[in-house]
């Protein structure tokens, strides 16, 4: 089966509300083997609504729209798409009755007329129940068999119609057709994409069978391999025989799979090795102890840490003798070395991770760029440093460098 999904809302399109709608039934869909063919958005008038579901039916003649359907003027989702099918509203007296009565025993009050003409249907629509809401969804399909569903806008009354009633009901028009869209992620960090690109290409008997996406982000490249149209044990034989042979080609760079999170894998090997951490942070001040302590249980392996953002600090608590600072700046390899040193004596830790660096948008220079960062670790009193020059905003930079912090201890407890 093949679908369409419209979103419906002038915020989506000036930008305001991100369409996280449409991402959501986009997974919820492909795990039930139902193909989302194209997405499209459009704003709050009669005549864009019409247009988009109008075309969206002729392509595939089953479309899924959220957005447009509470008690407001710019809410025309409803009589837009009855006026497609030819339809015109009628008044459902049940649910009127059902709204009159939620309004008494919830809010103690009349029913609003604004909400009224939430009970007004397109003739020979089925509601689709919403108990997350007071607006039903709709159902309509004509004499040809093509259909719309009408979702609300609000998020979490979207997500539960779509699991309650409109997922079962799709279901059973499948029939049991229709194979989940099933997917594998390799999580890689200190790599390119152009690189593990070339690596890939040079696989002898490629990848077999599968789609390959390369998704760069801040964390490093993540590589996802998809199989459509194949039942499940198929489909998951070929996503293993790809990963692993992606993995042969990434190697070490490979850190974890699907939303494994670096922390994680560096506070497991940490705790399997009975071994506690500290951070000193000077330009990310604070994320990578952040990151580390997002992960439930970290509290076994972390110490703690020291925001060393003044050179004062770095000095006093950290210990960075004052003529390394004058003589060779705040981000040099020799502060950094002394920053990983002292916090980790300072709180008794078996390794400590430092990071010094200029996050930009200001302070950079020719000899010591925006985007340049020294990382250090101290294992058990044996000192490793390495500059790094990251890329990106401010924003970017500091969370690249949080995380190649914890890929280099990743390194040195995988050696
Ligand atoms: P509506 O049902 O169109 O009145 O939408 C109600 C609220 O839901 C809007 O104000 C948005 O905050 C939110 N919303 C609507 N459409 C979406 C969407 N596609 N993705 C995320 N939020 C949305
Ligand atoms: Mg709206």
């Amino acid at each position: 089966m093949r679908i369409e999904v419209v979103t419906i809302g002038d915020e989506l399109l000036l930008g305001f509300t991100i369409d996280t709608n449409a991402a959501h039934l986009a997974r919820a869909l492909a795990a039930e083997g139902i193909e989302v063919a194209r997405r499209t958005t459009c704003g709050d008038t009669a005549a864009s609504i019409a247009d988009a579901v109008g075309d969206a039916l002729e392509r595939t003649g089953a479309v899924i729209t959220t957005g447009g359907l509470g008690p407001t003027s710019d809410d025309l989702t409803k009589p837009s798409i009855a006026a497609l099918f030819g339809r015109e509203m009628v008044l459902d007296e049940e649910h009127l009755a059902w709204m009159k009565e939620r309004w008494r025993t919830r809010f103690q009050r009349e029913l609003p007329a604004s909400n009224r003409q939430q009970a007004m249907l397109p003739r020979g629509a089925h509601k689709l129940v919403n108990q997350h809401g007071s607006a039903p969804g709709i159902w309509l399909e004509d004499e040809q068999g093509r259909w719309v569903a009408m979702l609300p806008g609000v998020p979490r009354e979207m997500r539960g119609m779509l699991a309650d009633t409109l997922l079962p009901l799709l279901r059973e028009r499948l029939g049991g057709e229709g194979w989940p869209v099933r997917s594998l992620t390799i999580r890689t960090t200190g790599i390119g994409e152009s690189h593990i690109a070339d690596l890939v290409t040079a696989i002898p008997d490629g990848l077999g069978d599968v789609e390959l996406a390369y998704l760069p982000n801040a964390d490093g490249t993540d590589l996802r391999v998809t199989v459509r149209g194949a039942p499940r044990p198929i489909a998951d034989a070929r996503l293993a025989l790809a990963a692993v042979r992606l993995r042969s080609v990434v190697g070490s760079h490979a850190y974890g799979e699907d939303a494994t999170d670096l922390a994680a894998v560096v506070l497991d090997l940490c705790r399997a090795q009975g071994l506690t951490v500290a951070v000193a942070e000077s330009c990310t001040g604070g994320l990578l102890g952040a990151r580390l302590t997002d992960i439930p249980g970290s509290s076994d392996v972390v110490r703690g840490g020291v925001i060393a953002y003044h050179d004062d600090i770095k000095r006093s608590v950290l210990g960075v003798p004052a003529d390394v600072l004058r003589e060779h700046g705040a981000v040099s390899e020799p502060v950094v070395r002394a920053m990983a040193a002292g916090v980790r004596i300072l709180t008794g830790s078996d390794a400590a991770l430092a990071i010094t660096g200029i996050a930009g948008p200001g302070g950079g220079s020719e000899a010591k760029p925006v985007g340049t960062v020294w990382i250090a670790l101290d294992f058990q009193g044996e000192v490793e440093s390495r500059r790094f020059m990251m890329i990106g905003d401010r924003a970017e930079i500091r969370h690249r460098s949080a995380q190649a912090a914890m890929e280099m201890l990743r390194r040195r407890l995988q050696r």
